[in-house]
């Protein structure tokens, strides 16, 4: 079983999101993607993230209409702050006989030696899969210096250039600018159950 790690903070998750998961579904061969909530992420602290119950219930509704999305929150389960090498290692643990494919931009790929234990990271999976982007191309020699044996784990995916983001969502909520058809129908329909997202704090 080849399983994708799609992590995010997904406050809200839109149609990038999907677009991203599937496409990556389809070119790495993937038979789950499992879409991991991260409660509140190292880059974020200080922020102020929804309330992780209301971002599950949107991840699940994003996640819901597509066999190949499970939501995971097995971040839920270790206090922060939650690294990748980490969620790995429980992930590993939940699912012993899974090739677990870890999902990132080309951006994050480039920054990799500066994450937490990042040999620790290739070790414990058995790809990582990258969205291609021009404007973010990577120097893979360079990178394979400081990190032996990342070439041979980089798997790159293409997926449009889709110009949503989470907080463009919620920036256009709080002014009370449409954002309807940038998320999935449910999420929509949740967040405007909810409220969410009327005032930024
Ligand atoms: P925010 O605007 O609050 O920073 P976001 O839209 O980037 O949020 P995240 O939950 O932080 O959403 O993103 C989770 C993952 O999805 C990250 O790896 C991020 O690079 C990727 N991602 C976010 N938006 C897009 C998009 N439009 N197309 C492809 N990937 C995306």
């Amino acid at each position: 079983m080849r399983i994708g790690v799609f992590g995010g903070t997904f406050d809200p998750p839109h149609i990038g999101h999907q677009i991203l998961a599937a496409d990556a579904a389809a070119q790495l061969a993937l038979d789950r993607v499992l879409w991991v909530l991260t409660p509140t992420p190292p880059h974020k602290l200080g922020s102020s993230i929804s309330a992780d119950r209301t971002r599950l219930r949107l991840v699940r509704a994003a996640a819901a209409d597509n066999p190949l999305f499970e939501v995971s929150t097995v971040e839920f389960e270790r206090p922060g702050p939650h690294f990748a090498a980490d969620t790995l290692a429980a992930l590993a643990l939940r699912y012993p006989q899974a090739e677990l494919f870890y999902l990132m931009g080309g951006d994050s790929l480039r920054d990799l030696p500066t994450w937490h234990e990042p040999a620790l990271f290739l070790q414990r999976c058995a790809g990582v899969g990258v969205m291609r982007r021009p404007e973010a191309a990577v120097d893979m020699r360079r990178l394979e210096e400081v990190l032996p044996g990342i070439t041979a784990k980089v798997q790159f995916f293409d997926t449009p250039l889709v110009d949503i983001s989470a907080s463009d969502i919620r920036a256009r909520a709080a002014a009370g600018q449409p954002y309807r058809y940038l998320v999935p129908p449910a999420v929509f329909r949740w967040m405007e159950r909810l409220q969410l997202y009327r005032s930024l704090s």
